[in-house]
């Protein structure tokens, strides 16, 4: 299976070409057509496996297909992580992926001053990848706002429930617009999180690798 084969736009084949990967691995050969179709997802996927690019990548390919020409740039995609390493980390696989695509993102984490971040939100982006304190710290100043999100991802499930974001996340939940598609990543899935998973996902497919 080639990355062609899962209708992925040239400009994008080209980043991925340029990042020296030859073919998907078995969560991208799996997430990327459904999340193409639109579908809500659960996909049940350690990191190493190549999870960050099955949502990357669909989610930079909707953004571009159909990109506003308005000025100034609204969320339209929401990434929630649990770390800083990891929003780090993705926000520079989205910056890779989307290397030609015009498409910006922005990164969020605690521990720093929030100067920076609250300029970069002014200025308007596509793609906001945050951590859950320090994002809700910035949408109760007024500095983020959600209601244009339209894609949402929820990277590292249970950690993020072992770790007490739970209550955070479900503020972040209830910021966002009805209408949107959700797609929640968790490497295992104790009973606690398929009720979680059950309340804010829409008739999920499923994917596990
Ligand atoms: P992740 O599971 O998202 O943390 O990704 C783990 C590593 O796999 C990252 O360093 C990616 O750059 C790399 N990677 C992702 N997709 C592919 C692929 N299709 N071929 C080779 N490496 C990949």
């Amino acid at each position: 299976m080639a990355f062609k084969s899962l209708n992925i736009i040239d400009l994008i084949l080209k980043a991925i070409k340029e990042e020296g990967y030859s073919k998907p691995t078995h969560i991208q050969e799996q997430a990327i057509p459904i999340i193409l179709q639109g579908n809500d997802l659960l996909g049940c996927a350690q990191t190493g496996t190549g999870k960050t690019a099955a949502y990357a990548i669909p989610i930079l390919q909707r953004l571009y297909e159909t990109k506003s020409q308005e000025k100034k740039r609204k969320i339209r995609s929401l990434i929630v992580a649990p770390t800083r390493e990891l929003v780090i980390q993705i926000n520079d696989s989205f910056k890779a992926y989307g290397r030609h695509t015009g498409l910006s993102s922005v990164v969020l984490f605690g521990g720093v001053s929030q100067h920076s971040q609250v300029l970069s939100l002014r200025q308007g982006v596509d793609i906001l990848i945050a951590t859950s304190g320090r994002l809700l710290d910035l949408i109760n100043q007024g500095h983020a706002n959600l209601q244009h999100v339209e894609y949402f991802v929820l990277d590292e499930v249970d950690r993020m429930l072992d770790e007490g974001f739970i209550q955070d996340v479900k503020k972040i939940i209830s910021k966002l617009p009805f209408k949107k598609q959700s797609l929640f990543f968790s490497a295992t899935l104790p009973p606690e999180i398929n009720e979680f998973v059950s309340s804010h996902l829409t008739n999920p497919s499923k994917v596990s690798v």
